[in-house]
């Protein structure tokens, strides 16, 4: 097979005009530049809107001033350097610093333009002693960066550490390389075989994929896919919806056919997060929940099991609907307890990107909450879940409900 080589340079790429090499430097200069060369080959150069190149070449919108370099608040999870803790059964490790390419929505940016080694500075004993003491997680995510960036040595240790560690029963692999580099999954039968031992009738290997478009899924690309499942690994696919990439109906349907063709699981649909340098790829969430919709009704069940969510500091957001005046949201997961399960509706707002612009949404304009379960109820024998009737209020003088009691928006 033929060497794959890392492009870490626009100015390298052959297929741009000179005067777009030197256009885009400038970019790259602020956010990194990296793709494989088997990446770009697969890039439409006649098309300047192609959706593999808007996937890893930069535009000069991402200059904008906007954004945040930690929109979710990571470090508030960071319980030791590259370990995150946000939900109980769930700890982060953020292992590797390397990706098979630089996606330009990136939500982990600050990795690249910051010091890297210090968010990904694992200590792998002591990360595992960690987990060791923490008997309620279950599940363990490398990431970083791209997981199997890592050398098959270090990944082995990682994996072989937490294989012996009874309480975890799923580790997963975050990596894009089965897009960007999948002859790395390909020619190294070492890790191959490493996953394949790993795996147990009590504890499996999963690994996060991230296909963004179905041209991504070439023959070489679904052969890095089999050739994990029949090491018998899990494959979840979780991609954001990226403007200009998949924020048509059309690919979104493809790509969740093809993913369910080549076995790996549609799992999350993720609204792009508010990074710095990610304005140009962003997409309001009202459109993305209605390409969603519509994509998932022209496929089976079986490929319907994606969500639609957006990675918050307070949880994963679900969101569950939208109406002519209302947009629904389900916390999927929450970081604190007592929010677990909240069901909370906010007047539709066609320009809100992220949970906080509807959150914004105050007494004195539109925030509602129709509705909440509390687990800690359930949890108490299950017999006495409690539903609140719809809370809407008599509208306010302004003509909005406001909000149910004494609530405010940092209670949601
Ligand atoms: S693979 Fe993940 S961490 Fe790496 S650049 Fe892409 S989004 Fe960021």
């Amino acid at each position: 097979m033929a060497k794959v080589k890392f492009v870490r340079d626009i100015r390298d790429v052959a297929q741009l005009t000179e005067e777009e090499r030197a256009r885009l430097s400038t970019v790259q200069n602020k956010y990194s530049f990296l793709a494989t060369d088997y990446y770009l080959n697969l890039i439409n150069w006649d098309d300047p809107n192609d959706p593999l190149r808007r996937i890893v070449v930069p535009v000069e919108d991402e200059m904008v001033t906007w954004g945040r370099k930690d929109p979710s608040n990571e470090a508030s999870n960071t319980v030791l350097p590259g370990v995150q803790h946000k939900y109980a059964d769930t700890v982060v490790f953020l292992a590797s610093e390397n990706c098979g390419g630089q996606c330009r929505f990136c939500f982990r940016k600050r990795l690249f333009v910051d010091n890297a080694k210090r968010e990904t500075a694992l200590d792998l004993p002591q990360a595992l002693d960690y987990v060791r003491a923490h008997p309620e997680v279950s599940s363990v995510l490398v990431t970083g960066g791209d997981a199997l960036m890592l050398s098959t040595k270090l990944l082995t240790e990682i994996i072989e550490g937490l294989s012996e560690v009874e309480h975890v029963r799923a580790i997963r692999l975050g990596s894009k390389l089965p897009a960007y580099f999948p002859q790395r999954i390909l020619d190294d039968a070492n890790l191959l075989r490493l996953i394949e031992r790993s795996n147990t009738k009590s504890q499996r290997i999963y690994v996060m994929s991230q296909f963004n478009h179905p041209r991504e899924l070439t023959d070489i690309a679904r052969a890095s896919v089999d050739a994990l499942l029949r090491s018998g690994a899990v494959v979840c696919n979780q991609t954001p919806i990226i403007q200009g990439v998949n924020d048509d109906v059309d690919t979104l349907e493809e790509l969740i056919i093809e993913l369910m063709a080549c076995g790996a699981v549609p799992y999350y649909f993720f609204q792009c997060r508010p990074t710095i340098g990610n304005f140009p790829y962003l997409v309001p969430i009202t459109r993305c929940y209605f390409l969603i919709e519509y994509a998932k009704y022209r496929v089976p069940g079986l490929a319907r099991r994606v969500r639609y969510t957006m990675s918050h500091e307070r949880g994963k957001i679900e969101v569950v609907g939208v109406t002519g005046k209302h947009i629904y949201v389900k916390y999927h997961r929450a970081k604190d307890f007592s929010r677990e399960g909240k069901f909370l509706v906010f007047y539709r707002d066609d320009e809100a990107f992220w949970y906080d612009d509807l959150l914004a949404q105050r007494r004195d304009t539109s925030m509602i909450v129709t509705s909440s379960w509390q687990p800690h109820e359930a949890d108490s024998g299950g017999t006495n879940l409690t539903v609140e009737q719809d809370s809407e209020r008599t509208p306010d003088s302004t003509g909005h409900p406001g909000l149910i009691g004494q609530n405010s928006p940092s209670d949601y």
